[in-house]
């Protein structure tokens, strides 16, 4: 039924990823927070979503640059509430720099958290949605999933590898009644990309609210940013059985960019 489903939310103690976790906790879901840390607070964050939603909620460290930690996420999630119904692959990390100075462990980080820890959850998971008959996968890609961007060759080859793993695993689970579909949003106000505006604004020369406008914005024509609300909404929509033929698809929310 609806109503005692289990969410696992990859990188969810901020950003997009706890947007994620609210509205599925609004909706009904008990929730598996996860970050890389291990902090009083991040337990006590779990304990405030389930106290504000009338939920369980339990926080669960993994560091999703590690395939192993990746898969125990999925393991303890199933030990602790008995089933997964609903993953989020959102964790991700950005660096910004010409192709030639990339540096290797942040090529390598961003492969490893972006992209191959949807491989490790999904593959950890699968069989559990299976046995049950249902589940829904939502990979949290990017527009640049979609479309390129200069100087973020790891981020934009990692979100392009995420849409392509998840038209693979909805062909291969087309008949389970799991489906598996990325949401690719524009930019959204979160910690990820107030973390890159010192970056841009040196790569551009300009000061930060040029760089927002003429460079961030740019390409999304409403200039506006998408907010972690919408997503937690869409999001939402997609664990429905309303979403039950939507599967395999790139789904923009992204002002109009990948329209261009
Ligand atoms: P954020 O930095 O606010 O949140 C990222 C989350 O991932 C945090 O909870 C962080 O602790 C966690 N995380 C980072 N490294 C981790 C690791 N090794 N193991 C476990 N957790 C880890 O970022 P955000 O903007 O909310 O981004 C979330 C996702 O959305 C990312 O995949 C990002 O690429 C994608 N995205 C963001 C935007 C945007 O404009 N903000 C646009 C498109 C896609």
């Amino acid at each position: 039924n609806q109503k005692n489903r289990t969410a696992v939310i990859t990188g969810s103690t901020s950003g997009i990823g706890l947007g994620v976790a609210e509205a599925l906790a609004a909706d009904g879901c008990n929730i598996v927070l996860n970050s890389f840390s291990d902090t009083p607070e991040d337990h006590a964050a779990a304990r405030k979503l389930a106290a504000k939603h009338g939920v369980e909620a339990v926080y669960v460290s993994a560091d999703m640059s590690k395939p192993e930690a990746c898969r125990a996420l999925v393991k303890r999630a199933v030990e602790r509430f008995g089933r997964i119904d609903v993953l989020v692959n959102n964790a991700g990390i950005q660096h910004v720099a010409p192709v030639e100075d990339f540096p290797i462990e942040k090529w390598n980080a961003i492969l490893a958290i972006n992209l191959s820890s949807s491989f490790h959850t999904i593959a950890a998971a699968t069989p559990h949605m299976k046995a049950a008959g249902k589940g829904r996968i939502v990979n949290i890609a990017s527009a640049h999933g979609l479309r390129a961007s200069p100087f973020k060759s790891a981020y934009v080859a990692a979100k392009h590898g995420v849409v392509g793993l998840t038209k693979t695993v909805a062909l291969e689970l087309a008949e389970t009644g799991i489906t598996c579909n990325a949401i690719c949003p524009g930019y959204v106000l979160t910690p990820l990309v107030e973390a890159q505006i010192p970056d841009q604004m040196k790569v551009h020369g300009m000061d930060r609210d040029t760089v927002v406008r003429e460079v961030m914005l740019a390409k999304q024509p409403t200039r506006e940013f998408v907010t972690v609300e919408e997503l937690g909404a869409f999001v939402v929509f997609l664990a429905s059985d309303n979403a039950s033929q939507m599967t395999g698809s790139a789904l923009p929310m992204d002002g109009g960019w990948t329209a261009q």
